[in-house]
């Protein structure tokens, strides 16, 4: 690229100087001094090297977490899961990912509700209705 024909853009932000991996230039924006991502930096690699650590804790918390919805929950789950892994290899369209994340709100509250409604009557049952 000739640099004579680049002209500076000073609304747009500064992006990261190194190129992915797939040889495109990476379009995180530069928030170190250097002019890289977090993730280009070769001055923060030990503070990656944290940041994987406590990714490594945070998935053991999904798993967790994963036991803690409701079966018929979990396909959607899964999607959500695939579609976080998309949006961030770029590979998925973010406001797609929105989208679905809000549809799966939506469909968690209102099976949240049926499930409160569900606990309701059982105590209600048990309690031999309401007097
Ligand atoms: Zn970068």
């Amino acid at each position: 690229m000739d640099k004579a024909l680049v002209k500076p853009n000073p609304t747009e932000r500064k992006r990261c100087a190194a190129p992915r991996r797939d040889g495109q230039p990476c379009q995180a924006p530069a928030v170190t001094a250097a002019g890289f991502c977090f993730t280009h930096d070769p001055g923060l690699a030990t503070q990656r090297a944290a940041a994987r650590r406590r990714g490594g804790q945070n998935s053991a918390r999904i798993v967790r977490l994963r036991g803690l919805v409701p079966r018929r929950l979990s396909d959607i789950y899964d999607v959500l899961e695939d579609a976080l892994g998309e949006v961030r290899a770029g590979k998925l369209n973010p406001q797609q990912a929105s989208a679905m994340a809000s549809v799966a709100r939506a469909m968690v509250a209102a099976s949240r509700l049926g499930e409160l409604e569900e606990r309701l009557r059982e105590l209600e049952e048990k309690s031999g209705g309401v007097k």
